[in-house]
């Protein structure tokens, strides 16, 4: 068993989608290890997303993760990492495969409703950056 950490972006909670995505998360064999609803501040955004800060796209990326709150969550099964990854689908939506959890609620390449940490390494880092010790059950 291992862990991922996931955030539904502002795009997903502006949508009202919390509910029907943690459904899906659950109902794919995910236990949620923490959960909270949070805010990232614009230092939180180009923080979490440093690796991406030459990129065209991160003014857009960090003005879009700080305008409105976030679910952010440790889930736990085996394979957590790779197995989110397939739930969430494609970065851009509109490659994302049928029932994934993008084609279902994201609206753009930039809009996708929901991260997932790309390695086990990453997910302990994005994890321990939203969570304390005493936050994961
Ligand atoms: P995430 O890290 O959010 O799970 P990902 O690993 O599928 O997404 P990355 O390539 O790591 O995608 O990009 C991080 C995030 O930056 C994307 O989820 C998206 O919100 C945003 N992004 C990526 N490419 C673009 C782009 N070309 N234009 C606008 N935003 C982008």
């Amino acid at each position: 068993t291992n862990r991922t950490f996931t955030m539904i972006k502002p795009d997903g909670v502006e949508n009202g989608h919390i509910g029907a995505i943690l459904e899906k998360i659950t109902a794919s064999g995910f236990r949620i290890v923490a959960l909270k609803k949070t805010q990232m501040t614009k230092a939180d955004a180009e923080s979490f997303y440093a690796v991406h800060n030459e990129r065209p796209f991160f003014g857009e990326l960090v003005e879009f993760m700080t305008r409105g709150p976030i679910v952010a969550a440790i889930l736990e099964k085996e394979n957590a990492v790779a197995d989110f990854r397939t739930l969430i689908g494609a970065t851009n939506p509109a490659d994302a495969a049928e029932g994934t959890i993008r084609q279902l609620y994201a609206t753009s390449m930039g809009e996708n409703a929901v991260h997932g940490s790309d390695s086990d390494e990453n997910a302990a880092i994005e994890g321990a950056f939203h969570f304390s010790g005493r936050e994961m059950f």
